[in-house]
């Protein structure tokens, strides 16, 4: 989903619904529906983005609650909003964003799965998370329970700054320095349709979507 908003900047957001669940697809579209009725194309605080994404939570859960065949959906939802100057941002799940300024990529979210908690927990080498069991296991989504915790930032912005929205499709097979390595050489779609070309050229078992966000242009992959 991406929103131009009113006095300039953007709204983007990824929702990649939980795997192996008949109501993935379901859940990640109510996400994002939510989020975009909820907050139009205004600019909002971060609380009003985390309200946000916790109304998108209730509205999935409700409608797992509704028919037993969407009983438990859930998805993760990343959402940003760029305004001149700041970057806010809401998160949950294992999609994830980026900032990359000159020539240096940084991570800026966390991913809530079993294997990435125990690395950050010191109980696992990143080498042994990449290849943990239970790496694509999800500690928290949007969507199953009544409740969800959000993880909120808000930096600096700068116009030369580049935003990546992916889903774990993507940075599951590339590393972030292939990543990084992609955006010093290429921009705009160019940029985008690399990534996706070089995830499918991996097997690209998973959906794969990604968004770039730079110099006040959207260019989308998937
Ligand atoms: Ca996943
Ligand atoms: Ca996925």
């Amino acid at each position: 989903m991406t929103v131009q908003l009113v006095g300039g900047g953007w709204l983007v957001a990824v929702a990649d619904g939980m795997g192996g669940h008949p109501g993935g697809a379901d859940a990640s579209r109510v996400a994002l529906d939510v989020i975009h009725a909820t907050l139009h194309t205004q600019p909002h605080p971060v609380a009003e983005l985390e309200r946000a994404v916790k109304a998108a939570n209730q509205a999935v859960f409700q409608g797992g609650r509704k028919n037993q065949r969407l009983m438990g959906m859930g998805t993760t939802l990343t959402l940003c909003q760029i305004t001149p100057g700041e970057m806010l941002m809401a998160h949950v799940g294992d999609s994830r964003a980026y900032r990359f300024r000159a020539g240096s990529l940084e991570r800026l979210t966390h991913d809530h799965s079993v294997a990435a908690e125990l690395q950050e927990a010191g109980q696992l080498t990143l080498e042994e998370a990449e290849l943990h069991p239970q790496r694509h296991v999800l500690t928290r989504v949007v969507g199953p329970s009544y409740n969800v915790r959000v993880d909120l930032l808000g930096i600096a912005w700068h116009p030369a700054d580049r935003l990546l929205l992916c889903t774990d499709g993507l940075s599951g097979l590339l590393s972030d320095e292939e990543v990084a390595a992609t955006l010093q050489e290429h921009r705009g779609q160019d940029a985008t349709d690399q990534l996706v070309e070089a995830a499918l050229a991996r097997g690209g078992y998973d959906n794969i979507t990604v968004v770039l966000v730079e110099e006040d242009e959207i260019r989308h992959g998937w």
